[in-house]
Order: structure tokens, then sequence, then C-alpha cells
């Protein structure tokens, strides 16, 4: 119940209506251990038909309120975004670590920051992806 407050709160605050889809779809990935991959909220939302979860799910990324950790042929993963993102723009700080065995996804810190300059350029957005054998695989 905690959840579903603070998730109305999180919504209102983005001007988006706390809609019951739109709390299920976010209790959903947030109680996902990792980024949830695509084909798995699909399953776990049956009942979402194919266009209210994509509308579902837009209005939260562009809301700045859940991000995309890695998109691949095969699936595409969301995760909720820790930091402050906006309407305007998704400001992270974390890197999004896939692991080649089980293909998780996780959003993940690093130990070391990381600047990343071009000249003449605005930068808005970082995406990093690092690949490797997460401690359960390996
Ligand atoms: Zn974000
Ligand atoms: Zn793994
Ligand atoms: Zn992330």
């Amino acid at each position: 119940m905690d959840l579903e407050i603070k998730f109305t709160d999180l919504l209102r605050d983005r001007n988006l209506k706390a809609t019951p889809k739109r709390l299920e779809l976010l209790t959903v990935i947030a109680n996902y251990n990792s980024a949830i991959p695509y084909s798995e909220l699909q399953k776990k939302l049956k009942h979402f038909d194919r266009v209210t979860l994509y509308r579902t799910l837009n209005a939260l990324l562009d809301s700045g309120i859940i991000h995309k950790a890695s998109v691949s042929t095969d699936d595409t993963y969301y995760a909720m975004c820790k930091e402050y993102c906006t309407t305007e723009c998704h400001n992270h700080k974390h890197v999004h670590f896939k692991c080649v065995e089980c293909l998780e996804v996780s959003c993940v810190d690093t130990t070391n920051t990381i600047q990343i300059q071009i000249p003449n350029v605005k930068i808005q957005q970082v995406d990093i992806e690092v690949s490797g054998v997460c401690e359960k695989c390996i």
C-alpha cells in the first residue's frame, strides 16, 4: 500500500493522473529485482492489451519516472529512475550492466565518476551499457 501512495504522489508531481494501470505497471517494475524485460511485462500484465501497455510505458518514460535500461534486438528492458529525472531530461549517472549468461540487466553505480565531454555540443543524456558475467553466474 505504501508503494501505491508513493507512486500516486510521483505521478501527480509529473502532472499525470494516477490511473490504476499506471500504478500497476509501476508496482511491477519496482518489485522486479533488476531491469524488467518487455516480454516479462507482457507476461505479468496479460490483461493489458498491446496498445495500453505501449501507451502506459511511454507516458512514464516521457515524464522521467522510468527509463529504458537496455535495448537489444531480443528485448527492451525498463527500470525505475533513481535520480530525479524530469519531463525534459533524464539525468542518469549510473550505467547498465548486462550479464551475457543470464541476460539480466541492472542499473549500477560505478566506483569512478564518468565524465564525457564533446566539444561544441550540449549533452543531455549519456547511456552506457557494459556487458560481462554477473556475480551469480561467475
Ligand atoms: Zn530517468
Ligand atoms: Zn548472470
Ligand atoms: Zn538505469
